[in-house]
């Protein structure tokens, strides 16, 4: 109140907008989106955009999808929540799915990525103790990786800037670069439990895992007893054109973390593990009030009907591989502004030239009606609903080759 008088009594005849009242832990676009339907989005002003960003990831079947509002209406009529103290029919239902399919046998829910890693990490921990090996109990973790914002997965990570301001980071991991099996087995020691790898580093910059690379992962936690978990909470739910990422590779982890795509828009995340993977999480050993409620499994299977449609995987693979050859010809054309482009399936990221800022870029895209999103190493990510079309890709490079010209005209002048 007392902000507001200010301003008037400053500024005649103008208001300042109120300051916000949400706490100041994110770079805000000035910028509402109000309403969604497949890949578009439109904001406040009614301006359309084509969504090239998902929510980061989350919006795997796009926006407003009719089977899946149907869904989450259904179950908003009949049960929202119940607790983990009684079964809950469609929980059971959507872990039986989700294991079908994979090389799970069992399924948690919980309501985000950082509570999956979370539980995934404990998992790693736990089956050592629970195996008559109690001093086995660090993480073997990569350069670059992001596994959320929980001191654990922080100090998981390991990245300077998260850590900043918190303090001593949480012991018990162990990082080393990405893609180096020398300096991942020199690092595996009497304590290792796990090692704890995204197949496709999202926020790290998109960098994709050579798929020798996670072979050699699972054959030295094999060699040392290790349990191998697998961050999918970007790469996963068919963003590469398989349900996992590490199906491309032909090898499974102990252990796996999902999240954003497995809700389409819903806070829901889960660990799936075979049976040796979870055999330490015992009755009383980890829990959530939220995770796996009526309202949250209802909208999981509906997206996954969705995913799981004949062919649908297969449709997002075909989209994905033209998408990326045209990407290839952008950056043929427009070096100068897009040096490389890099990811798997619609997965994909587009890396700058230093003099062009990925904020930039971005902002500049917007304008131009693409909502993209920003990862570090100056790349520009693209992570498209998959339900997206050629028609889809085809506007976006359209949107992507304008503005790299405007680009480099203005870095030009
Ligand atoms: C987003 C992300 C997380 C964290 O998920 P939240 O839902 O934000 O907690 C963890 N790992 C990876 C690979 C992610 O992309």
């Amino acid at each position: 109140m007392s902000t507001a008088s200010q301003a008037k009594a400053t500024e005649p005849g103008k208001t300042e907008p109120a300051p916000s009242a949400v706490m100041n832990t994110y770079g805000r676009f000035p910028i509402a989106l109000e309403r969604g339907a497949g890949a578009h989005l439109w904001d406040t002003d009614g301006k359309k955009y084509l969504d090239f960003y998902g929510g980061i990831a989350v919006n795997s079947v796009g926006h407003a999808h009719p089977h899946v509002v149907q869904a989450l209406k259904d179950q908003a009529e009949k049960l929202w929540h119940a607790s983990n103290l009684f079964v809950i029919p469609e929980q059971e239902r959507f872990a039986r799915r989700l294991t079908e399919d994979s090389f799970a046998d069992v399924a948690f829910f919980c309501n985000s990525g950082v509570e999956a890693m979370e539980a995934a990490i404990k998992a790693g921990r736990r089956y050592h103790y629970k195996n008559g090996a109690p001093e086995r109990w660090r993480t073997i973790t990569v350069a670059g990786a992001f596994h959320g914002r929980s001191l654990g997965t922080i100090a998981a990570a390991g990245n300077a800037k998260y850590l900043e301001g918190f303090g001593k980071p949480a012991d018990g991991f162990d990082s080393v670069p990405f893609g180096n099996m020398n300096a991942l087995r020199d690092a595996i020691g009497p304590e290792t439990a796990a090692i704890a790898v995204e197949p496709v580093q999202g926020e790290g910059g998109i960098n994709a895992a050579r798929l020798d690379y996670l072979r050699d992962l699972r054959a030295a936690a094999d060699e040392f007893g290790l349990m191998l978990i697998f961050d999918e909470i970007q790469c996963g739910m068919g963003r590469t054109g398989k349900m996992w990422a590490h199906e491309w590779a032909g090898v499974a982890p102990d252990i796996l973390a999902s999240a954003k795509g497995i809700g389409g828009g819903f806070p829901l995340g889960a660990v799936l593990a075979t049976h040796k993977g979870a055999s330490g999480m015992e009755p009383g050993v980890h829990g959530t009030t939220y995770g796996g409620n009526p309202l949250a499994m209802a909208v999981g299977n509906a997206v996954l009907d969705v995913l799981l449609a004949d062919g649908f995987l297969d449709g997002v693979d075909a989209v994905a591989r033209r998408l990326w050859f045209k990407l290839q010809d952008l950056v043929a054309a427009h070096g100068d502004v897009f040096v490389e482009a890099r990811g798997a399936g619609l997965m994909l990221g587009l890396k700058c030239a230093p003099e062009h800022v990925n904020l930039d870029v971005i902002k500049a895209l917007m304008a131009g009606g693409l909502l993209t999103v920003g990862a570090a190493d100056n790349v520009v990510r693209l992570l498209p609903p998959l339900i997206v079309t050629d028609a889809d890709c085809d506007e976006a490079i359209r949107i992507l080759t304008e503005t790299a010209v405007s680009l480099s005209a203005k870095a030009k002048a």
